[in-house]
C-alpha cells in the first residue's frame, strides 16, 4: 500500500509503475492498462495517443507483437489475460497509420525542437534502425538510414509472412518515419556498397543495427541434403514472392539451435560424457518457435500438402503463445512433441525422412531448459523437405576490420550501462547486438539508442519519472460476475478463406472491443491509506475475497512494540474495492498514480 506523504507525492517513484504488470514488461513501457481501460470507457482517442506515444511502429506492434504484456498481465491470474494486442489493433485502425478519416498520429510525430547541427548515420533499416531513426528526427537532427536491401522494414518485411503483417499498413508506418526528413540509402549493404569507416566518416555518431539475417549453420548429419532448407532463408524468400521449391511432405523442427544442440549431444552422449546443456528458455527461444510457425504456415500456402511441426517440448511447455498454436492447428499443420531431430535420412542426395528420438523431460529441477532423452526410442517421419528453425546469426564480416569489436557470441559487444560499443560515438543495438529478439525489444533498442546519442550530443539526461498520486473521486467497481467474463477472441478468417496473403487476423468489432477492455482490472489504480483516519477495524480484511489484507503486530516490520499495523498485498490487489467501500471512516481510497505513460502530444515519453 503506498504511504500518502506532502501533496501526494510519492517515494520511491518507480513502484506504481513496476506494479503495473503490463507497463513493466512492455520493453517501450506502454501503459497498457491506461489503453484498454480508455477503450472500456469509450474515449478511443485516448487510447491510441496511449499506445503510440512510446511507440513509433504501434500500427505493426497491434497486428504482430509479441505482447509479453498479455504474458504480465494480472487478469492472467483469474483466468485468461487481457487481449491487449488486438485491442491496440483497434484504436490503430481510428487513428493510426492506415485511418483514412483521421491524421492524429501526424501531430504525435511531430518534431520536438529545433534542428541540430548533428548527423546520424543509422544502419540498417529494420525495426531498431526505423525506430531510432523516428526518434532522432523528432529530436532535430540529421539522419540517414542505409538499407541493403531495397526496401526498409528489415524482418518486419523480410522476415514476417504478409498474412500476419499488411505489406500497406507497414509501408505506412515507414513511411510516416521517412516523412519525418529522415535520408534513405536502398540498395547499400554494408560492406559491399559502402564500408563502415565511410559511413562513420560522413557522420558524428553511428547506430548499427544491421539485425541477424543469415540462417545458423547446424551439424546434423544429412543437413546437407537436398531439401533441406533454413526457416529464415526460406521466409525471406517466400516474403519476397520468390518460389522455393518444396516438396509434399514439409517437417519443421522448432526449438532453436538450444534444441538442436541438446539432441544432438544426446546421440553423442558416449563422446561428451555427460548430460546435455542446461539453460534458461529465453524470449529467443520463443522467436524460433514463432519463426518454425512462420515457416509452417508459410509452407501450406506454397502448396504442401502435408506440414509437421516436431518439438521437444509437450504442447503446454511450448515456447509460443496459444494464439499460434491455435491458428496453425486451424491451418491443419501436425505437431509432434516431446521428439528431438537425430538425423536427416537421404536417397540419392535427396531428402526422404528425419529420424526422430523420444524426449524423456525438458525441464530439470529447478525448472531451467536441460532436456534428456532416449536414444533407443528411435522413429522416422517422411518427408521430402526439411525445415530447420535454428535461429539466426549477424554478418559480421559486413563490419570489416575496423567495426566494433564483437563478442565470442558474435554478436556486437556492448558497453555496461548502455548500448555504447568499443568505438566512440557507436551505438548498436537490435538482433545485431543481442541475437534475434522480438519485435519491441528492437524497437525499444532503437528508442534508447537515440536518446542515449541525445544525452551525448546536449548533456540532457532523459527526465527522470516524475509522477503523482490523484485521488480519484469514483472509481470503476468490478462486476459481479467479473470471474465469468471470458476473454473475447480475436477473430479470424475462416480456414477456407485463408489463402495466398490474406490476412489471417481481422481485429475486433467495436462491441467486442469494449466487452474485452471491461476485464481489465485496471492495475494503475492503487489502494492508498490514510493512517490518520484508519481505527484498525480490519472490516477491510474481513471483506478482501483474496485475503490480501492482515493486521499484523509492527514489530514484525521493525515498527514499535505493541503497536498494530496493516498490510495489503498491492502486488496481488484486483482493485475490486471491496475494502474502500467497507471502510467506516473513509481511511482507503483509490489513486492513480501519473508517472509513465500518461499522453502527452508533443512529448518523446
Ligand atoms: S489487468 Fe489491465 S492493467 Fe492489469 S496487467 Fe492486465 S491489461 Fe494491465
Ligand atoms: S478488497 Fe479488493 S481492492 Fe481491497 S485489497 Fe482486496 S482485492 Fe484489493
Amino acid at each position: 500500500m503506498g504511504a500518502a506523504k506532502g501533496g501526494h507525492l510519492v517515494e520511491p517513484l518507480h513502484f506504481y509503475d513496476e506494479n503495473i504488470p503490463c507497463l513493466a514488461a512492455c520493453p517501450v513501457h506502454t501503459n497498457a492498462g491506461a489503453y484498454v481501460a480508455a477503450i472500456a470507457d469509450g474515449d478511443d482517442l485516448t487510447a491510441y495517443l496511449t499506445a503510440r506515444l512510446p511507440n513509433p511502429f504501434a500500427s505493426v506492434c497491434g497486428r504482430v507483437c509479441a505482447a509479453p504484456c498479455e504474458d504480465a498481465c494480472r487478469r492472467g491470474e483469474i483466468d485468461q489475460p487481457i487481449a491487449i494486442r488486438a485491442l491496440k489493433r483497434f484504436v490503430t485502425e481510428k487513428y493510426g497509420v492506415e485511418s483514412s478519416a483521421n491524421e492524429t498520429w501526424k501531430q504525435v510525430a511531430a518534431p520536438t525542437g529545433p534542428k541540430r547541427s548533428q548527423s546520424i548515420g543509422v544502419i540498417g533499416g529494420g525495426p531498431a534502425g526505423m525506430a531510432c531513426a523516428h526518434d532522432l528526427a523528432r529530436h532535430g537532427y540529421q539522419v540517414s538510414v542505409y538499407e541493403a536491401t531495397a526496401q526498409l522494414g528489415g524482418m518486419m518485411k523480410l522476415g514476417i509472412p504478409e498474412y500476419r503483417l499488411d505489406r500497406t499498413l507497414l509501408q505506412a508506418e515507414l513511411d510516416a518515419i521517412v516523412d519525418l526528413g529522415v535520408e534513405v540509402h536502398l540498395n547499400t549493404r554494408l560492406g559491399r556498397d559502402i564500408s563502415f569507416d565511410d559511413i562513420r566518416s560522413r557522420h558524428d555518431a553511428v547506430f548499427v543495427a544491421i539485425g541477424a539475417s543469415l540462417g545458423r549453420g547446424l551439424d546434423l548429419e544429412g543437413h546437407e541434403a537436398d531439401g533441406v532448407l533454413k526457416a529464415i532463408e526460406f521466409l525471406i524468400n517466400a516474403n519476397q514472392g520468390f518460389e522455393v521449391d518444396i516438396g509434399d511432405r514439409v517437417v519443421v523442427i522448432g526449438g532453436g539451435d538450444v534444441a538442436m544442440d541438446a539432441a544432438r549431444t544426446a546421440l553423442r552422449r558416449d563422446e561428451y560424457g555427460e548430460a546435455g546443456p542446461t539453460t534458461e528458455i529465453e524470449a529467443s527461444d520463443r522467436n524460433v518457435m514463432t519463426e518454425a510457425l512462420d515457416a509452417a504456415r508459410t509452407a501450406t500456402r506454397q502448396g504442401a500438402a502435408d506440414v509437421t511441426v516436431i518439438s521437444l517440448e509437450s504442447e503446454s511447455e511450448m515456447p509460443a503463445s496459444p494464439f499460434e498454436l491455435e491458428e496453425a492447428r486451424h491451418e491443419e499443420i501436425r505437431f509432434v512433441h516431446r521428439r528431438g531431430p537425430a538425423r536427416i535420412l537421404a536417397e540419392d542426395g535427396k531428402v526422404v525422412g528425419l529420424e526422430t528420438i523420444a524426449v524423456t523431460s525438458v525441464f530439470d529441477a529447478d525448472g531451467r531448459f536441460a532436456p534428456e532423452f532416449d536414444p533407443a526410442d528411435s522413429m522416422v517421419i517422411e518427408c521430402d523437405t526439411v525445415i530447420l528453425a535454428v535461429g539466426q546469426a549477424i554478418d559480421v564480416e559486413a563490419l570489416g576490420a575496423t567495426g566494433p569489436n564483437i563478442t565470442p557470441r558474435g554478436v556486437i559487444e556492448l558497453t555496461e550501462d548502455g548500448l555504447g560499443t568499443s568505438l566512440a560515438r557507436v551505438w548498436a543495438g537490435g538482433d545485431a547486438a543481442h541475437g534475434p529478439r522480438t519485435l519491441i525489444e528492437a524497437i525499444a533498442d532503437g528508442r534508447r539508442a537515440a536518446a542515449e546519442m541525445h544525452e551525448q550530443f546536449t548533456g540532457e539526461a532523459p527526465d527522470e519519472v516524475q509522477g503523482q498520486l490523484v485521488e480519484l473521486d469514483q472509481f470503476h467497481r468490478l462486476t459481479d460476475t467479473y470471474d465469468r467474463e471470458e476473454r473475447v477472441a480475436v477473430p479470424t478468417l475462416p480456414t477456407d478463406r485463408r489463402v495466398g496473403l490474406a490476412e489471417v487476423e481481422t481485429g475486433f468489432t467495436e462491441q467486442q472491443a469494449r466487452c474485452e477492455a471491461a476485464r481489465c482490472l485496471r492495475c494503475f489504480a492503487n489502494i492508498e491509506l490514510d493512517v490518520n483516519k484508519c481505527v484498525l477495524c480490519a472490516l477491510c480484511a474481513d471483506v478482501c475475497p483474496l485475503d490480501l489484507i492482515a493486521l499484523i503486530p509492527a514489530e514484525e516490520l521493525g515498527g514499535t512494540v505493541g503497536a498494530t499495523a496493516l498490510t495489503l498485498d498491492e502486488r496481488a490487489c484486483i482493485r475490486c474495492g471491496l475494502c474502500i467501500e467497507r471502510c467506516p471512516t473513509d481511511a482507503l481510497s483509490m489513486a492513480v498514480w501519473t508517472g509513465v505513460g500518461v499522453p502527452q502530444i508533443g512529448a518523446l515519453t
